[in-house]
């Protein structure tokens, strides 16, 4: 296995493991607001289903936290070539190139 390190690529993961851990924490305050019972049972089914939302999007920052730290971040999953770095801009918790995501689709 080879590592790719680009000039600047410390700095931007650098960087990027400060915005995801800052939204691991904005999501897991908000999930913990989610869960505490209003005792109003009108919302209950909206609240689940941005409880489960959250959840989700918790699982993926901290994913690709998780894949940061392993240094395999970057890395397609699936047939191991490198991610595009506008791609993970865009989906930062993205652990397929486009090419296998979409066949992960279909
Ligand atoms: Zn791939």
């Amino acid at each position: 296995m080879t590592t790719h390190t680009q000039p600047g690529e410390q700095d931007w993961l650098d960087a990027l493991r400060s915005t995801l851990t800052m939204q691991c924490e904005t999501q897991s305050a908000r999930l913990t607001e989610l869960t505490a019972d209003t005792g109003d049972p009108a919302e209950e089914y909206t609240r689940g289903a941005m409880i489960a939302a959250t959840r989700q999007n918790l699982e993926q920052t901290a994913g690709a936290l998780r894949r940061i730290a392993e240094g395999r971040y970057g890395t397609c999953e699936r047939c191991g070539g490198s991610i595009p770095r506008e791609r993970l801009e865009v989906l930062p918790h993205a652990r397929f190139c486009v090419p296998c995501q979409a066949k992960q689709r279909g």
